[in-house]
């Protein structure tokens, strides 16, 4: 057996592992990489990067369809066609680009990145059998995990045939005619809409009464209004019983428990995902676990001595970004830096049409943590870019302290607001107050007019409404 010692082993090359390993070796720490699929994990290869080519293939398609039929814009074009093989070469494209980027940066980093599947022997030493079947011993003084999470399964709807991931969904090999969702979470809301905008009929199955049942009812109901015009059809308060005898149907319980068949050629679960911690000797260590997930503290650091978790493995919220803060943040501990874990907020985003993006406290968590807060909201209707953009729908809110209205969270529903999320968590993590924002000047004709509007509304002198 092929035996190496290093100071930094990382379990795992997502976003949250990758980061953890270009930062540690760049920063003189000697570090290996072990990855079983692919470097970049679930965001670059079967998540985020894929996920938002498709819905721009969707959105593409949709403008197109839109163009050919009675703009208002004045532009006629002929009835576009879909060529899905094509689609998902140019989405496989960017993923190869980017997976390929992340190597490179590795290797110019001097991180030694071993492809297999690892098994933990003890705190400090992995097995892993490469890609050409050779066995190594890595032992290692710190061992960071950052193997993520899988998709959660459900009862009488097991993967396999029409029932699938997200994974499956992002791409396609032909487009079904009848999609069912399970849950109307991130991936239901994201995936569902494009597979419409693609051409499939869309019924969403979702348990609670709700869309994006994490985020307020003010916020969703822009979305819950595109859905319906966009032609998804929801079953809200529904659960999933299976699949009917002759596959052909899933079985739906209604709230009143009465049941129906929901015709399906295709059944993506989009139910939620659970840390990795199975199939590679995490149980061995007993660390300390947060539900199904890996206990952590403010240093990412598990209840065994110098070894630690990031990113999906250590449970919500399940972000890239969150992943790469930690991975960068672990990093630095072990070159000696004094780091902790204090972010004032980590933005969401649903990237749905229209998008919605939350960052900090929504006016009801406020509330609920006791804190006597204001909030205000300024309608993309009143906004000029958003008119020019045919997106008047949605809007920007901002929740502050009423004493000393310091910022404590912003929410926005709308097309494009996904960009907005920078200067939200900007805002936050500079403990900025509504009159830095409301005097800002901000430039016209933009969306992120109704930032600052927002922001004077609360104040009570918004200029445009
Ligand atoms: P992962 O990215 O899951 O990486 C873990 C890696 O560990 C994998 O490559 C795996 O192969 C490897 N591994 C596991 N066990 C072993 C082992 N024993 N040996 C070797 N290697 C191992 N987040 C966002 O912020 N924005 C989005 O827009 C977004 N869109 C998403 C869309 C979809 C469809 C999905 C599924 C997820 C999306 N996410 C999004 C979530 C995001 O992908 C995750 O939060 C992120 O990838 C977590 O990073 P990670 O490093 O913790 O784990
Ligand atoms: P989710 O938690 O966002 O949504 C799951 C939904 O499924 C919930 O609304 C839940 O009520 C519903 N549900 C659960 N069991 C059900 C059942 N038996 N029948 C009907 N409905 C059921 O989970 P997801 O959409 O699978 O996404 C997983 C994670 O991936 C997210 O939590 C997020 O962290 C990450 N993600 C992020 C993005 C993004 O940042 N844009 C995009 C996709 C995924």
């Amino acid at each position: 057996m092929n035996e190496h010692s290093t100071t930094l082993l990382v379990l795992g090359g997502g976003p949250g592992g990758y980061v953890a390993a270009l930062r540690a070796a760049r920063l003189g720490v000697p570090t290996v990489l072990v990855e079983g699929q692919a470097l970049g994990g679930t965001c670059l290869n079967i998540g985020c990067i894929p996920s938002k080519a498709l819905i721009h293939v969707a959105e593409r398609l949709e403008q197109a369809r839109a163009l050919a039929a009675d703009s208002p814009l004045g532009i006629r074009s002929g009835t576009p066609t879909l060529e899905i093989a094509q689609a998902v070469r140019w989405k496989d494209g960017i993923v190869k680009r980017l997976t390929g980027g992340v190597g490179a940066l590795l290797k110019k980093a001097g991180v030694r990145v071993v492809q297999g599947h690892g098994q933990i022997v003890d705190g400090k030493t992995v097995d892993v059998t490469d890609a050409e079947g050779r066995p190594h011993r890595l032992r290692c003084e710190h061992l960071l995990l950052a193997t993520g999470s899988l998709p959660v399964e459900l009862p009488g709807l097991p993967f396999g045939g029409r029932v699938i991931s997200s994974t499956q969904a992002l791409s396609p090999a032909a487009l079904p005619r009848r999609l069912v969702v399970v849950g109307a979470g991130y991936i239901g809301l994201e995936l569902g809409i494009a597979y419409r905008k693609l051409g499939a009929e869309v019924a969403i199955v979702e348990a609670t009464e709700r869309v994006l049942p994490a985020y307020d009812e003010e916020l969703t109901r822009p979305l819950r209004a595109a859905l319906e015009r966009q032609g998804v059809v929801l079953h809200l308060g529904c659960s999933v019983q299976g699949i009917s005898g002759d596959g052909a149907a899933v079985r739906v319980r209604t709230p009143m428990a009465d049941e129906f068949a929901l015709p399906a050629d295709q059944v993506l679960v989009a139910a939620g995902r659970r840390p990795n911690t199975s199939g590679f000797g995490l149980e061995s260590l007993l660390l300390d676990m947060n539900g199904r997930a890996v206990k952590i503290d403010d240093r990412c650091r598990t209840s065994m001595r110098n070894v630690h978790a990031i990113g999906d493995l250590t449970g919500e919220p399940m972000l890239a970004h969150r992943a790469m803060a930690q991975g960068e943040m672990v990093a630095e501990l072990i070159a000696g830096h004094a780091r902790h874990w204090v972010p004032a907020a980590i933005p969401a985003i649903c990237f749905t049409d229209p998008e919605v993006v939350v960052v900090g406290q929504a006016p009801d968590a406020a509330a609920q943590s006791g804190v006597d807060a204001i909030s205000a909201s300024f309608p993309f209707s009143a906004n000029g870019r958003a008119l020019t953009l045919e997106a008047p729908e949605g809007f920007v809110r901002v929740v502050a302290r009423r004493d000393n209205h310091l910022v404590l969270g912003w929410q926005a529903v709308g097309r494009g607001v996904s960009e907005l999320a920078a200067s939200f968590a900007q805002s936050l993590e500079m403990g900025v107050r509504l009159e830095d924002v409301g005097g800002t000047i901000h430039a016209h004709p933009t969306l992120g007019e109704a930032v600052q509007e927002a922001a004077l509304r609360a104040l009570g002198r918004a200029l445009h409404i």
